[in-house]
């Protein structure tokens, strides 16, 4: 039986919180490996801090497509976000994306497409939240051709992830896979390895009967991820934390 010391897995995704991170005291409880994404534009600056004390840690800049109504005015981001880009050099650009049952469309297009252009500008990895827009993302990607990048908390139908494997996008595997009637769960017996990752999304998106989520649960997606498989755990946590590895470095 596997347990928490002797495997680490990579959190894929995850985003500052106070169990994790404690910026009056710097004090990180969190795993080494994890790729943490911003939520608005006031974490960029406490992301650069994480780094440095845990700087086997990857950050990235971004804003959530459900915070863009209070956080820059898009005319601004762009300059902005360049700035910031070319001063802390983050790892990846995000979280952004769209979100069909949250907030004007139309806005998190125009916040998307200014992030999507500085992940290509810069050859950065870019982390996206997709939620019933996946025809829109998929047709937006195809005017940036040399991106790479990971959707997250994906729970979409194997046709949907071939077509993100041709726009080289990686599908994040978090706490969806447990829930057995998901599309996730349904289709992920036949998802290539190379293409997955395990995210905590957290403190967002726990499993059922847990308050928060954290980096400590990607273990039991991985576990749940290499059952549906049917394949060695060990071999599945040491492929997705080479996909880690090869997306993020
Ligand atoms: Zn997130």
């Amino acid at each position: 039986m596997l347990n928490n010391l002797d495997h680490e897995v990579y959190d894929a995704h995850c985003h500052l919180s106070n169990e994790s991170y404690n910026p009056t005291t710097n004090i990180v409880t969190a795993p080494a490996h994890s790729a943490v994404a911003a939520t608005s534009s006031h974490d960029w600056s406490k992301l650069v801090t994480y780094r440095q004390i845990n700087p086997k840690a990857k950050i990235g800049f971004g804003i959530h497509p459900w915070n863009i109504e209070r956080d820059l005015p898009v005319d601004k981001l762009e300059a902005q976000l360049r700035a910031q880009i070319e001063q802390q050099q983050p790892d990846f650009i995000g979280e952004t994306g769209l979100d069909m049952l949250k907030g004007n469309l139309n806005l998190q297009l125009e916040y998307l497409k200014i992030h999507l252009q500085l992940a290509q500008d810069f050859n950065l990895p870019i982390i996206l939240h997709c939620v019933r827009a996946h025809n829109q993302l998929l047709e937006l990607l195809g005017k940036f051709p040399k991106l790479r990048g990971m959707i997250h908390a994906y729970n979409a139908n194997f046709e949907t992830a071939k077509q993100y494997r041709r726009k080289n996008m990686q599908l994040g595997i978090g706490s969806i896979i447990l829930t057995s009637n998901s599309q996730l769960a349904k289709s992920s017996a036949h998802l290539p390895l190379e293409q997955l990752l395990i995210e905590s999304d957290a403190p967002y998106m726990p499993m059922t009967g847990k308050q928060t989520s954290n980096s400590t649960d990607c273990l039991t997606y991985a576990l749940e991820l290499a059952m549906l498989q049917q394949k060695n755990p060990s071999e599945v946590i040491a492929r997705v934390n080479q996909n880690w590895l090869n997306l993020f470095s």
